[in-house]
């Protein structure tokens, strides 16, 4: 799963961040940001939740690999 803050939407109210600090942090311009480009499996989760928690629906899902978790395993060589 990764994930993308669309900075024109957020409005900095750091709602992702307090949810999710593994994947969002605050930036310097006062806005979120995505600080991990590939949310660990045990973070999707919060990440998901962190996204659907935005007021203004400024994170989106770039690249969902739900269905690649599978087989992360299996390819494992
Ligand atoms: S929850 Fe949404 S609006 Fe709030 S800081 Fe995160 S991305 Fe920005």
């Amino acid at each position: 799963m990764k994930l993308e803050v669309d900075k024109d939407v957020c409005i900095g109210c750091g709602a992702c961040q307090a949810i999710c600090p593994e994947v969002f942090e605050i930036d310097d311009d006062g806005l979120a940001k995505v600080i991990s480009d590939n949310v660990p499996k045990d973070k999707i989760e919060d990440a998901t939740d962190a996204k659907e928690g935005c007021p203004v629906s400024a994170i989106s899902d770039v690249e969902s690999d739900t269905n690649n978790i599978e087989n992360d395993d299996n390819n494992a060589e």
